[in-house]
Parts: structure tokens; C-alpha cells; sequence
């Protein structure tokens, strides 16, 4: 096994194996390390996979429109059909409830216009003749099921909500990563699995590779730290903490599944809900249930992680919130004894967008901060991480003069400024997974 390469990508996620892939298409020598023992493995196994567009910054929205494209072309994307299956794009649509946290939409709304898609505004009698099942009395802002305002109405109905019909989900997180993994082999890109990263190399004042717990090392200029949440540690590893103004750490999250009401087939009639009103987003789920997220409401205690490796994945109090939250929009939904769905972490950064960046160590970059809402802008992130890394490498001054580039499909400006790990903290961010 060859152990100098002119990339190492640490981690095999699905932001990760999108870098791995795109440098193996610029004719890259790029070896993907994961500790893991496959592909996805990672917090990709447990995204919700949700293909929305709805961000609360332009430059939010733009990149996942252009992200929406890349999982329509999936197929021409790679380039390639992985034996082992395909992941699909399936469409829901998004309704997404407008409240005066969100200005009832009107920034995404200008955001849309400017990217001339498509949307319908819908005010709470509209909402009801196309989704029956949804209750459009206003229970908002959340609270917490100890207070005595939990579950009642606290206006006769919402302020409304657009309906985005181009929205919706990927079939299977962890194999769509497995798809790309195959697509970056076939043009020479290359995985190692059970491979931790225990030290980031340096020589003569620049990145220099990484060595693992076993002790080999393996020798590349350029490092791309992409380890989810673990990021941070790989970070201090780096010794590059102290340079950034924007922080990462890892965030414990609740998804719940329950079973739709019974007699609406809620899989293939159900719709994506954003429901800030509540503080939740929904989803279709396979076998006729409903994924249930949390939006982050101010009421909620967030739960940062110290060690991503050792914390309690038990379901908690919070996932009987999030049911009963959801239980006040959909008429008719049980609430079942057995919890169940999954228990996972965010990437969070200070502001919930994520920093995709160099660092103050030469040829050591990263992708980190993903803040539960960046899987539907991997393949996007994989482009402007190569044209991030090709500008530096040949001596462009990103920090004072930030690069940009073209995007595919959108043709639309990317400033990778946005993205820096030295912004002051973003005031237009929504604070929550909504970004
Ligand atoms: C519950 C949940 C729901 C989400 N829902 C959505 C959604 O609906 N839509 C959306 O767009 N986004 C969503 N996201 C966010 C999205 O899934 C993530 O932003 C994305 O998957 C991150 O991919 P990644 O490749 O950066 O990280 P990961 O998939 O976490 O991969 C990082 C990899 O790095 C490896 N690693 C870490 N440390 C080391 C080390 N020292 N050595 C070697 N390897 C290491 C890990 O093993 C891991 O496999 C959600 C996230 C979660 C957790």
C-alpha cells in the first residue's frame, strides 16, 4: 500500500467522500481515511437526508439549490453505476410554516425569487385544503411540556407557510456515501477503513501528512479535516484552534419515528413539514411512519458532547417532546409507548453554518461545522473544497482576497469567504439545524 499521496481527506463521510472524489477527478493521487470499518458509517448513516432549500442566509439557499441539482444528476454526477445499488431522490415538497421568528419568510422567499424557483404561498385555509391532517391553530413560540402553555392554541391559526414542491429526501444516507466511494475508486482515488488518525505531521512550517494509532505514517502536503464531530479534535491536532473565531462541537440530537395516523398512506401522500411554530421538522418515513427532528427551540437545553466517542445514545425526555410537538400539527398522530428512531450528533459551529476553509497551518484545510444541515450540499461542498485548495496551493492569499468560483448548475457566484473560519458570528443565521 502506497503511503504518500498528494491528499489525505480524514474521514469517509459523505462531505468527505465528496472532496475525496472531486480531487480524484482534478487527477489528485487522494486517499480517504476513516476510523470507521466502511463508508457513511459515520453521522451521514444517521442524517434524515432532507433535500430542502429553505436556508435563512442568500448564500444559504443558493448552495442548496445548486446542491438539489447534483442529487437529480446522481447517476451523471459520478459518472458511474455502483453494483451494490443506487440511492434514488425522492420528492415530497417542503411546507414550511411561517412565524415572526422566521419573518414569516420573507428573506427566504426573496432568496427563492432571486433563484427563480418555484413556491406557493398558502395562508392557513389554503394549507388545510391541500394537507388535511394538518391542524393550523398556532401553538407557538414552543414550550416545554411542563409548562402549563404546552399544547394549547395560542392563536386561531398560523400566519401561514409556503409550499416548495421541488424539496424532499434521499432513500439511503449511508449508501449514497458507498456510491461515491465506488465513483472516486474508479478514478484512482483510494479508502482506508479502521484507520484512526492520532497526529497531524508537520515539516519545514507546513502540513506534511497524518499518522495513525498504529503508528505509520503516510506522507501528503495537503490534510482536509472532514471527521464530522469529531472535527474539533482533529483540529487540535492541527494546533489550529487558537487561529479561528469560529468554534465546532459536537451536539447530541433525537430523531424519532412513530407510526402516520392510520388511513392517509402518509408515505406517499406525506409532504416534508418545517415547522418552526412547534419546533420540529417532519418527514415521510419508510413503512408508513413519520421522522420527527427537532428545530432547535429556544425553550430547549442543547446537549454538547465532550467526547463524540463515549455519551449516552439512550432516547430521553426530549424525544417524548418532539412526538408530542408534532402530535399538536398532525391530527390523529399516536404516540407509542416504545420509543424509537435513532440518536446522533451534529457538527455544530458557533453560528450553525458551516466552516469550509484553510487554516493558519499551510496545506492543512477543512470542511467541519456542519450543524445537522449540510448532507444535501455535499457534492457542491466537494467542488468548492477542490477550488479552495487549488487556489491556495498555488499561492492565493484566501484570508485577504477570498476565492470564488462559478457554480455548475445555478451559474451563480460562490464567495468561499462566506464559509471563512474567521467571520464574526453570522447575525442572519435562524441559531437551529435550520441554518
Ligand atoms: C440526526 C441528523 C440528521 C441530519 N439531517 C440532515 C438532513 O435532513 N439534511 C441535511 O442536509 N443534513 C442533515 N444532517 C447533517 C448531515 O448529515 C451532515 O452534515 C453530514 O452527514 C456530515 O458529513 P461528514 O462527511 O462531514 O461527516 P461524517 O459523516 O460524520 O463523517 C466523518 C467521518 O470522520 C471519521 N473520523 C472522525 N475522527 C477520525 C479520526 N481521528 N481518524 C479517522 N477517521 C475519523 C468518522 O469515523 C466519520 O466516519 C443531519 C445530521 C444528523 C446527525
Amino acid at each position: 500500500m502506497r503511503n504518500a499521496y498528494d491528499g489525505i481527506v480524514i474521514g469517509a463521510g459523505i462531505i468527505g467522500a465528496c472532496i475525496g472524489f472531486e480531487l480524484a477527478k482534478r487527477g489528485k493521487r487522494v486517499l480517504n481515511i476513516d476510523k470507521l470499518a466502511g463508508a457513511g458509517l459515520g453521522s451521514t448513516a444517521g442524517s434524515c437526508a432532507v433535500i430542502r432549500l429553505h436556508y435563512s442566509t442568500p448564500e444559504g439557499v443558493a448552495m442548496a439549490r445548486e446542491g438539489y441539482y447534483y442529487w437529480l444528476d446522481w447517476p451523471k454526477y459520478l459518472g458511474t453505476v455502483d453494483p451494490t445499488g443506487m440511492v434514488k431522490y425522492i420528492n415530497t415538497g417542503c411546507l414550511v410554516i411561517k412565524t415572526e421568528k422566521n419573518n414569516h419568510l420573507k428573506h427566504v422567499t426573496a432568496s427563492l425569487d432571486a433563484l427563480n424557483v418555484v413556491y406557493e404561498e398558502l395562508d392557513a385555509e389554503g394549507i388545510r385544503k391541500r394537507f388535511p391532517l394538518v391542524d393550523t391553530k398556532q401553538y407557538g413560540p414552543p414550550t416545554l411540556p411542563d409548562d402549563p402553555r404546552f399544547g394549547q392554541p395560542t392563536g386561531d391559526a398560523i400566519a401561514g407557510a409556503i409550499y416548495v414542491p421541488e424539496s424532499g429526501l434521499i432513500s439511503d444516507p449511508k449508501q449514497s456515501v458507498h456510491n461515491v466511494q465506488v465513483a472516486g475508486e474508479n478514478l484512482g482515488g483510494e479508502y482506508r477503513f479502521k484507520a484512526q488518525v492520532t497526529e497531524i505531521l508537520k515539516k519545514g512550517g507546513r502540513c506534511a501528512g497524518v499518522k495513525l494509532s498504529d503508528g505509520t505514517e503516510i506522507e501528503a502536503p495537503v490534510v482536509i479535516n472532514v471527521a464530522g464531530p469529531h472535527s474539533f479534535q482533529i483540529n487540535q491536532m492541527a494546533g489550529v484552534l487558537d487561529d479561528m473565531n469560529i468554534k465546532t462541537k459536537p451536539l447530541k440530537q433525537e430523531v424519532c419515528h412513530v407510526p402516520a395516523p392510520e388511513g392517509f398512506d402518509y408515505q406517499n401522500l406525506g409532504t416534508i413539514i418545517s415547522d418552526g411554530d412547534i419546533g420540529c421538522y417532519s418527514r415521510p418515513e419508510l413503512g408508513d411512519n413519520i421522522l420527527i427532528g427537532s428545530e432547535d427551540p429556544e425553550c430547549d437545553t442543547l446537549e454538547y458532547i465532550a467526547d463524540p466517542d463515549h455519551y449516552d445514545t439512550n432516547f430521553t425526555q426530549q424525544w417524548t417532546t418532539q412526538v408530542m410537538r408534532e402530535a399538536q400539527r398532525i391530527k390523529g398522530l399516536r404516540i407509542p409507548n416504545q420509543a424509537s428512531g435513532l440518536v446522533d450528533l451534529y457538527d455544530a459551529s458557533d453560528d450553525w453554518l458551516p466552516i469550509y476553509d484553510k487554516s493558519n497551518l499551510p496545506g492543512f484545510y477543512m470542511a467541519v461545522g456542519t450543524s445537522g444541515n449540510q448532507y444535501k450540499n455535499a457534492p457542491v461542498v466537494g467542488v468548492l473544497m477542490s477550488e479552495l485548495i487549488e487556489a491556495c496551493e498555488s499561492g492565493h492569499d484566501h484570508d485577504r482576497d477570498p476565492v470564488q468560483f462559478t457554480m455548475h448548475y445555478t451559474k451563480r457566484a460562490c464567495d468561499i469567504g462566506f464559509f471563512s473560519r474567521l467571520r464574526e458570528i453570522n447575525p442572519d443565521s435562524s441559531f437551529s439545524v435550520i441554518g
